[in-house]
């Protein structure tokens, strides 16, 4: 399909949906300013409350089953609508959950006052992810506020851990098997491609968490009285994180490279042929130059290719001025992003061999795994990938591209290892959404068209032929 001469979605649904502008923008908001960030304890009560909130939310539109479900962590929300006899079965996933909102004095509006101006919204959670998860009910809404059904039957399954790791989501997936069963899983939680290009994400790198810890007294010493012959655990620290990388930008770490898939011609032609602005991506970063492994492009080093990075590091004196001590201990947080055919505990394994290879002696060097995820590729030729494709450029009037990313989201895994369903990953913040970073904004136009293209992509999937889904 080309660029609509017909409405792109039902015109009742586009009418409703038009008439119903301020109050969806309200609503949104209202659902922004609970700040459930998963990573601190204080703001479980808000996770929680912001699951009661979405509950409250699906039974208002005419959703059903809804259940604020235990999980031994923050609740995942379920909801459904499965009265679509004979059409296939989606699942839609989201995470409710925040990242932290630190450093909170570069938010030019406070993370939890969400705010819309110059055709964007503003606030923690505004695109990653309950921005799209709002979208999603919205669709619903429209469709069963002006039709009383949905073209096909969804199951909504939103969780309150994503952005720690989903520790709980296997094991609930595991026993509520039945209940989410679907012929595909579509996971809004991805974004368009630079330039705000229309696009579906076919692959995500998975994830690999560890924590270095450098022990060596009991109490800091004085550095004029034990300086020069003890060891120094920040030092150690620096001299074992100085060994993990070349200056060529190789992780050092031996068979951490073993399972990478190799990036075939045609991979690398995918990555060649996206609309990649190098220089206006550089200029946004207000780098002086940007840096990878060597041998590769910008893009296939972001979607292709593995990382590891340091993504905070601790130990010793803080504060202002100087205080003379050869601190107690030492620590750093490090994640690797990996890519098919790696295996996260694989990759702990081959982190802390290596670490305690390097370490210095005079100190006791320990590696702890705080969590992983798989890597995925989904087929960009699958009936439903090209059903969103239709979607997308129904409403957008543009075809979509089709993106490796860098991001993981390791519930894209489970889906695919525990469900056994595909998994399509239809996602609406534009590129530059500031996730998990000061002033996270949505493209309100990518906002609304985007709740457009769910409408649509039900019907497309609706219409695809029985063995599509
Ligand atoms: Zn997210």
């Amino acid at each position: 399909m080309t660029s609509t001469d017909t409405a792109a979605i039902d015109p009742a649904v586009d009418a409703w949906l038009a008439e119903r502008a301020d109050d969806r923008l309200a609503s949104y908001q209202a659902f922004l300013r609970i700040p459930s960030i998963s990573a601190l304890p204080e703001h479980a009560d808000d996770c929680r409350a912001t699951a009661e909130w979405i509950a409250d939310d699906m039974r208002r539109i005419g959703l059903e089953h809804v259940e604020v479900a235990e999980t031994g962590g923050h609740p995942i929300v379920y909801g459904d609508w499965l009265h679509a006899t004979g059409e296939p079965t989606a699942l839609v996933y989201g995470h409710y959950d925040v990242q932290p909102v630190d450093p909170v004095e570069l938010w030019e509006s406070p993370p939890f006052e969400p705010v819309a101006h110059d055709g964007s919204m503003f606030g923690r959670g505004s695109s990653d992810d309950k921005g799209q998860i709002h979208m999603h009910l919205r669709a619903a809404e429209a469709l069963l506020a002006t039709t009383g059904g949905l073209p096909v039957n969804v199951r909504y399954l939103f969780e309150g851990e994503e952005e720690s790791s989903s520790v709980h989501l296997d094991r609930w997936l595991e026993a509520n098997r039945e209940r989410v069963a679907a012929d595909v899983a579509i996971i809004s939680d991805t974004g368009f491609f630079e330039g705000n290009i229309p696009s579906i994400t076919v692959g995500l790198r998975g994830m690999m968490y560890a924590q270095i810890d450098v022990v060596g007294t009991a109490v800091d010493l004085h550095s004029g009285g034990y300086g020069g012959v003890v060891q120094n655990p920040a030092n150690a620290l620096a001299t074992i994180i100085a060994a993990l990388k070349g200056p060529d930008g190789r992780i050092a770490v031996p068979e951490f490279y073993d399972d990478v898939a190799a990036l075939s011609d045609e991979d690398r032609s995918h990555f060649a042929a996206l609309p990649f602005d190098e220089d206006a991506y550089l200029a946004r970063l207000g780098l002086p130059e940007l840096f990878g492994e060597t041998g590769f492009t910008t893009l296939e080093r972001r979607g292709g290719r593995p990382t590891l990075d340091v993504n905070g590091l601790w130990g010793g004196f803080q504060g202002e001025g100087s205080k003379t001590i050869i601190p107690a201990h030492a620590h750093a947080k490090i994640s690797c992003r990996l890519v098919p055919n790696q295996d996260p505990d694989r990759i702990f394994d081959a982190l802390r061999a290596y670490v305690a290879q390097v370490a210095p002696p005079g100190v006791t060097t320990t590696v702890r795994l705080l969590g992983g995820g798989l890597p995925s590729v989904t087929p960009v030729d699958h009936p439903v990938t090209q059903a969103a494709a239709r979607a997308l450029e129904a409403t957008f009037g543009r075809a979509p591209v089709y993106v490796r990313e860098g991001g993981s989201i390791p519930v894209c895994a489970s889906f695919e290892s525990i469900l056994g369903q595909p998994v399509v990953l239809l996602g609406f913040a534009q590129p530059d959404s500031h996730a998990h970073a000061p002033n996270e904004w949505m493209d309100l136009g990518n906002y609304e068209t985007g709740i457009r293209t769910i409408v649509r992509f039900w019907t497309e999937i609706a219409d695809l032929p029985d063995e599509g889904a």
